[in-house]
């Protein structure tokens, strides 16, 4: 690994060793992140993986392609029509559901990867409802470790298969979810196993690409707005450092304003943000049709706050069924995302209703995950299907 890199404490700025595993700090308990003594301005290669495009933005000295599924490199959409309809000029969807296990999750999965594989480490591990158990199922068996999944019981008997297929050792804990991040952490230390969970250090660098490529492909023009879903904070946590390192390098002038969306049945960060609080508070009892940003208690909630308020983002809420519509609304477009990468589009109508984003505000979606990651989602839109006779399907297609 890089020589000059550290882990730094998101809340003391207490410093520790870039080979901890432990992701978060001894003396306040907040999470840790990579921090850089030198950033060149550097020509981004436009080929290679994503572990070799930003090699100077990633603390490894040796980038490992092998263990990589092709991950980024994701579409930035424009939004046409459907821009119009809300009164906009320039929005956009970044489509993550084309990564290679049809989320964002993998870009975190392979920098996580490569921080385990560099401390000749070969067991990990995570915690996860779905996408993030999926990624790692799949890249700990390309890279031939042994891969420990642990998923809350009540999981979606269709999310099961997904992660089984790639046979990790795959665990239904019974118990509450946001202790079992904590908990996984502790066992992972004393028997070796690295837990990639949602918002560890490794995984926010590998997060930090959506930054790089958004701003590659406006042309390193920063955007006014990026709308992420938010749960554990870890993907807001480097979609915000990515723009940060772009601009303490002078590849961009500005900053975007970050806002954090999520579910009105499961809202820490926005709730905080609204009480002008800088710590969030356990949610008692989450709802909503968006599993994957249903945690209670996020584990970067904290630093999310501190992130908003220092560099002037937002954080809103949206309803189950403003969240399906907006997936309808999308697929209208041609981009099928799950109920999580909807989440962002109602955010922006929502924001556009009330006036805050303007006509001319250029505004990136992040599509965190594929349409196809849960079906259940889907008995919730109304579909309009014709049966009709052979006889009479040319008076149906002029009808
Ligand atoms: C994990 C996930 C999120 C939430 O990301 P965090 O880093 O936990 O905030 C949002 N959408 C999808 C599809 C996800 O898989
Ligand atoms: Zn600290």
């Amino acid at each position: 690994m890089k020589k000059d890199a550290i882990l730094i404490c998101t809340g003391c700025g207490k410093e520790f060793p870039l080979n901890r595993i432990h992701p978060r700090c001894a003396r306040c308990n907040e999470p840790l992140e990579v921090a850089y003594g030198r950033l060149a301005q550097v020509e981004i290669p436009a080929r290679g993986t994503m572990l070799e495009r930003y090699r100077d933005f990633l603390p490894f000295s040796a980038p490992r392609p092998e263990i990589s599924l092709g991950e980024g490199n994701t579409p930035l959409l424009k939004a046409g029509a459907l821009a119009e309809e809300l009164g906009m000029r320039s929005l956009f969807f970044k489509n993550e559901t084309q990564n290679p296990t049809w989320s964002f999750k993998d870009r975190g999965t392979v920098t996580g990867l490569m921080h385990a594989v560099s401390l000749g480490i070969t067991k990990i591990g995570t915690v996860s409802t779905g996408n993030m158990a999926v990624s790692v199922a799949a890249y700990g068996a390309r890279a031939g470790l042994e891969t420990y999944v642990l998923v809350s019981q009540g999981i979606a008997e269709e999310k099961i298969a997904p992660i089984a297929i790639h046979a990790p050792r795959l665990l239904t804990v019974d118990g509450d979810y946001g202790e079992l991040y904590f908990r996984s952490l502790e066992v992972g230390q004393r028997r070796g196993i690295y837990f990639i969970n949602s918002d560890v250090p490794f995984r926010v660098e590998g997060s930090k690409t959506i930054a790089f490529e958004i701003c590659e492909q406006l042309g390193f023009q920063a955007p006014a707005y990026v709308v992420v879903p938010t749960s554990s904070g870890g993907n807001f946590r480097g979609i915000q450092k990515g723009f940060e390192e772009l601009r303490r390098v002078g590849a961009i002038d500005r900053l975007p304003r970050m806002v954090a969306a999520q579910a009105a049945g499961c809202a820490p960060i926005a709730a905080a943000f609204g009480r002008g609080s800088l710590t969030v508070e356990r949610v008692g009892e989450p709802r909503t049709i968006a599993h994957a940003i249903e945690n209670p208690f996020p584990p970067s909630g904290n630093q999310v706050l501190r992130k908003l308020r220092a560099h002037g983002g937002l954080a809103v809420t949206v309803t189950d069924e403003e969240i399906i519509a907006a997936q309808g609304f999308m697929a209208g477009t041609g981009i099928f995302g799950q109920p999580e990468g909807a989440v962002p589009l109602a955010a922006v109508k929502k924001l556009r209703a009330e006036n805050v984003l303007k006509p001319g505000d250029s505004v990136v979606c992040i599509v965190s995950g594929a349409g196809l990651k849960y079906t259940a989602a889907l008995r919730l839109h109304r579909f309009e299907v014709r049966p009709v006779t052979m006889e009479r399907l040319e008076e149906a297609l002029v009808g």
